[in-house]
């Protein structure tokens, strides 16, 4: 079994675009930059985003946080991004969620330039992927992309069973893995029999939020497996899929934590450099 190292595949990738910035700072005597709005005082998210400035550092970008209060009001919220929205130093621009309950997630994707929107949830980028044009794509199910595509660089033909319709993972990653002329089928929690459906599949990606829910006998013998989920329970962090089993008959699986992880902030600064790169063209 491939045990697949989400830190070794952030690393490296981190290290391509470090040379990237550099190389796009000799031609335009600039680099690109991040900026990252954190709004209210819940620790998962302050670790977050510490994680991702100290990584957008690293390589080389120009990044920045902003802080509101959990009190801010959701005009001042939507003013700044207007204004970095102008802002030409700004290459992407990031509000880091969950939003306070009086702040209208929507209005705040909606309001990101498009052409700035590091995570991928504007509907114009939504819809891009979807046609197949160029778009910026979600960080997290990018990572389980190019994690599938390092094990298996020819997905033609695979059949792949996304567990889990979320905006944020199931239903993009359902995108990038047609566009590599997989046939998907996405489940979720009315899916009938969703064993019998896992069994069918080349490549099982499971973002749902159920500790474990993916068993070893619910996978054939040559899967890559792609575990989304982060699931907090007595003995540890686990995801969704029982890592003690599905090793025992998969080809490849990403552990939890150390697989999908990492390379979610890793694709959030590729997703920058992107968005950069197109703007100077
Ligand atoms: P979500 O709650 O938005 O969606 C969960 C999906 O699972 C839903 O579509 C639902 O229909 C489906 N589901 C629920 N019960 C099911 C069942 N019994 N069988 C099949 N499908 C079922 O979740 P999300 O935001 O996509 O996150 C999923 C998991 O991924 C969470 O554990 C989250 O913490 C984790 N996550 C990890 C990263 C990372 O970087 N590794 C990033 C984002 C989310």
């Amino acid at each position: 079994m491939i045990l697949i190292d989400g830190k070794k595949a952030a690393a490296e990738l981190r290290d391509e675009l470090k040379k990237e910035v550099s190389s796009l700072k000799d031609k335009y005597n600039k680099v690109p930059g991040l900026t990252v709005i954190l709004i209210g005082d819940l620790t998962p998210s302050q670790i977050y985003v510490r994680n991702k400035e100290k990584s957008a550092n690293e390589v080389g970008l120009k990044s920045e946080v902003i802080k509101y209060p959990d009190s801010v009001e959701e005009k001042t919220v939507l003013d700044k991004i207007q204004e970095l929205n102008q802002d030409e130093t700004v290459s992407g621009i990031l509000v880091q969620l969950p939003l306070p309950k009086h702040i209208d997630k929507q209005k705040v994707i909606e309001t990101i330039d498009p052409s700035k929107d590091v995570d991928g949830f504007h509907p114009m980028n939504v819809g891009n992927l979807s046609s197949g044009y160029e778009s910026s794509v979600p960080c997290t199910p990018l990572g389980c992309y190019l994690l599938i595509k390092k094990i298996e660089p020819n997905l033609n033909g695979k059949k792949a069973v996304i567990v889990g319709r979320s905006n944020l993972n199931g239903k993009p990653m359902t995108q990038l893995l047609l566009k590599e002329n997989c046939t998907v089928t996405i489940t979720h929690s009315k899916t009938k029999d969703l064993k019998e459906e896992c069994l069918e599949a080349d490549i099982i990606v499971a973002a749902v939020g159920i500790p474990e829910l993916i068993k070893g006998d619910w996978v054939r013998e040559g899967t890559i497996v792609i575990d989304v989920g982060i699931n907090k329970i007595e003995k540890g962090i686990v995801g969704d899929v029982n890592f003690d089993e599905v090793s025992k008959v998969a080809k490849a699986l990403t552990p939890v934590p150390g697989g999908v992880g990492p390379m979610t902030i890793a694709c959030l600064l590729k997703n920058t450099i992107d968005c950069f790169k197109r703007s100077q063209n």
